[in-house]
């Protein structure tokens, strides 16, 4: 849900900054369009500037030639009719001063006066028509250049009696129309009213043939109906301009302006992109940097998404990958789980939990290093063999979780004795690999999962306590959850939430088993066991309590509970004058934990002013035999001793005691773990008891027989010389005051 909710934010998020970025794009693509609308405008009027701007130009110059002739006509017209005698000297002058290649004196049929003698038809030049029809002319020889003629009138009056002719270079105009404007792109020329080209830059380019640069367009074309326009214009001596697609598929301005002075039109034939071209060059960059940006930007959240995405991954992977297998952890475990099983239809999925037997042991007597290997062993053929079935996890240290798609008690024995069976085999060989053997073993324990609906912490607490739901017998059995162990677990529940009332209450009583001097019969000890008296639930015994309350630490309040009532009962005892023998109390692992537990149990005996050698202290043996807490048992007996107090190893034989590690104590009792008793009359156990006692004695230390129910346990005993017997045989443990009568009347039976 929370991870659909964040993909739906990303998508929305990438969504609305797309959105942005493509109107933003938009705006900018518009934008350009309209730049190059005006840009084509702004080309346009330009070009139509400069063509005006040399058409002037062109028009005042020639206007000028003309005005130059008209002086010297006049100048000529009031000479004396004896022209021919002065005029040579003057012309001479004037072609210097008024910069023509010569100027030429002509009537209807000769040429009077020529500056520089040039073979030409004169009489035919339209000019020279046009200056004896009395108009000023302007035409081209057949050498190319250019003549200006102005009529020559008899002095004051208005006849004419020849015609001024001057000619000039038509570079002169050429160069009048060669472009520096359009950076040398644009090409100009002068063409008559028929549209003949009259004068042409000198290396007029073919296209100035204006017949050969439009294409044939049908008459309805844009082009066609635009030299319309301009042959109207030039009609009404207007200027104007169009644009078209060339032949060669160039796209052109043309610009005509009309000059006045010779009645010829200024063509101005530029490519449309005179101005474009650089600014298209400035656009494309803008617009490829712009592109970019825009590129970028969005870029920028699918890059940001994708980082967020590995990170996310990468989160993802440590939080859900068990560091040590590279699998499954619980917490990947618990999400699989909640995608399916809701969805399941109910006893179709269970969960198993294993659990491998004295882990710690392992990880003792192996190192950490081969503890670890064992775990990913473990976890590669739980995994294997779960494939088809489900999916498998390491949830903490030793203990693996399998979620299964199997609800038929049957099929799961047969896939959990297959999967141990192949535990086995790999384990065998594992160990054989360092040259050992080992006794492994991979507990089990089943929740067939009637309630599909359950939390998965609830499943796999089932699981799990099912597994724990065993007896020492019961090893490797495959343990199936059911609703007794259900009530175990409400009822566990129930006393923890009752227990510090019930300690306020003093609801926690001191019972005591007396302990015997097997050779002599009197009483030699005792060993101090709690009892729960609840008001409403009567008596509770501490096998219902005591594992829980060490789980939760509660022990600890316990045990110094008791050590005080114990502290009490000597006190009052020693006061009344009464025999005492020593008190054993038990003490928990767990005080380990605080180094100061004992000088704290030495300042209760201080104040109850009893002898700590009256109190001994009972620690079981699982905590001699954890090899990384040798040392620190050592010093915790060192400590006791030094405090004064006696130590006594409890239940020993109940687990992996080892004869060996016996002497590494300085222990004051041994106590035999009732299980030896059981089967004393098979001969090998009565060897061991047998050595068991005598070690003891060897090492200083007394030898207690717990639980001897029968007398022929007893005379078993006896003769194996054990020192004291605690068992049923004699008494139960029983309520202090209960005991001190029980112990009077014992007493009284040896006369003391
Ligand atoms: P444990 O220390 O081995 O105590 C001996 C247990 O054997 C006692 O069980 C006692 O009632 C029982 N027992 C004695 N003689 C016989 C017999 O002849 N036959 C049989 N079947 N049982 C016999 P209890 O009192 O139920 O205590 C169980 C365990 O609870 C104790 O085992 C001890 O480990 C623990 N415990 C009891 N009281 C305390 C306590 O105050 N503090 C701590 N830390 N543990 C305690
Ligand atoms: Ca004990
Ligand atoms: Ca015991």
């Amino acid at each position: 849900m929370q991870k659909s909710k964040r993909h739906l934010w990303s998508v929305t998020i990438l969504l609305l900054f797309s959105l942005v970025i493509t109107l933003v794009s938009v705006f900018i693509v518009q934008c350009l369009l309209q730049l190059r609308t005006e840009i084509g405008e702004h080309t346009e009027r330009y070009v139509s500037d400069v063509t005006i701007q040399i058409a002037q130009d062109i028009d005042n110059r020639i206007s000028k030639v003309v005005t130059d002739l008209v002086s010297v006509s006049e100048s000529l017209s009031m000479l004396d009719s004896d022209i021919h005698e002065n005029i040579g000297g003057y012309l001479e002058q004037k072609v210097k001063t008024l910069g023509f290649t010569s100027l030429l004196i002509t009537d209807q049929t000769q040429v009077i006066y020529q500056t520089c003698s040039q073979q030409e038809d004169f009489f035919s030049n339209a000019a020279v028509q046009q200056a004896l029809q009395g108009e000023n002319g302007i035409d081209f020889l057949q050498d190319g250049s250019m003549i200006y003629t102005a009529p020559i009138y008899e002095n004051d009056s208005k006849e004419i009696i020849g015609v001024l002719g001057g000619i000039r270079d038509i570079k002169n105009m050429q160069n009048l129309i060669q472009l520096d404007s359009f950076s040398g792109r644009g090409l100009t020329c002068i063409v008559d009213n028929e549209g003949n080209v009259i004068v042409a830059p000198t290396d007029s380019a073919p296209f100035l043939q204006l017949d050969s640069i439009f294409q044939e367009e049908d008459s309805d074309s844009d082009v066609s109906q635009s030299i319309r326009q301009m042959e109207k214009d030039l009609v009404e001596n207007r200027p104007g301009i169009f644009r078209f697609k060339a032949k060669d598929d160039s796209d052109l301005i043309l610009s005509y302006d009309p000059l006045p002075s010779s009645g010829w039109i200024l063509l101005t034939l530029v490519p449309s992109d005179i101005i474009s071209k650089t600014v298209n060059l400035y656009m494309s960059r803008v617009l490829g940097i712009s592109l970019l940006t825009v590129c970028l930007l969005i870029s920028i959240p699918f890059i940001l998404f994708f980082i967020q995405r590995n990170h996310y991954r990468q989160i993802r992977q440590s939080a859900f990958v068990d560091r040590l297998t590279g699998k499954m952890n619980n917490s990947a475990f618990q999400m699989e789980c909640e995608k399916i099983l809701p969805f399941s239809a109910p006893e179709t999925y269970s969960i198993i939990f294993f659990d491998i037997k004295n882990f710690k042991l392992i990880n003792n007597l192996f190192g950490i290093g081969q503890g670890d290997m064992i775990l990913r062993y473990v976890m590669d053929v739980l995994n294997t063999k779960v494939q088809g079935y489900g999916f498998a996890a390491r949830a903490a240290s030793d203990n693996f979780y399998l979620c299964l798609h199997l609800g038929n008690q049957e099929e799961i024995l047969t896939f959990i004795n297959d999967v141990l069976q192949s535990v086995n085999v790999v384990m065998e060989k594992y160990f054989q690999s360092l040259d050992t053997s080992y006794y492994f073993v991979l507990q089990s324990g089943v929740y067939i999962i009637e309630d599909p609906m359950l939390d998965i912490t609830i499943m796999q607490d089932r699981a799990k306590a099912a597994c724990q739901n065993r007896s020492d017998t019961e090893d490797g059995v495959v343990k199936f959850y059911n609703v007794d162990i259900l009530d175990r677990m409400k009822k566990e529940q129930e006393l923890n939430a009752m227990f510090s009332h019930s300690l306020e209450n003093r609801d926690f009583q001191l019972y005591l088993q007396p302990k015997i001097w097997v050779q002599k019969g009197t009483v030699g000890g005792a060993e101090a066991l709690v009892r729960w008296i609840h008001p409403q639930k009567g008596m509770i015994f501490p096998s219902d309590f005591i594992p829980m309350f060490e789980a939760n630490g509660n022990i600890c309040k316990l045990d110094f509970y008791i050590f005080e009532e114990v502290c009490r009962t000597l006190s009052r005892w020693l006061a009344d004058g009464r025999t005492v023998f020593p008190v054993s109390v038990n003490l928990s692992r767990q005080h380990f934990k605080h180094p100061d537990f004992l000088s704290r149990l030495a300042d209760l005996a201080r104040r109850y002013r009893v002898p700590t050698n009256l109190l001994q202290l009972e620690l079981t043996e699982s905590i001699f035999f954890n090899e990384s807490e040798v040392e620190t048992v050592k010093n915790f007996i060192g400590q006791m001793h030094q405090l004064g107090f006696q130590c006594s190893l409890d239940d020993f034989g109940s687990g992996f005691s080892t004869l060996g590690l016996l002497m590494e104590f300085d222990v004051d009792d041994i106590k035999l773990d009732r299980s030896f008793f059981k089967d004393i009359h098979n001969p090998k156990t009565g060897d061991i008891v047998s050595s068991v006692i005598d070690l003891s004695r060897k090492i200083g230390a007394m030898s207690v027989a717990e639980g001897v129910e029968t007398t022929e346990q007893l005379e078993l005993l006896k003769k194996m010389r054990c020192d004291l017997v605690q068992g049923y045989i004699f008494s139960k443990p029983l309520p202090v005051v209960e005991f001190e009568t029980w112990v009077q009347r014992h007493q009284a039976k040896f006369g003391l």
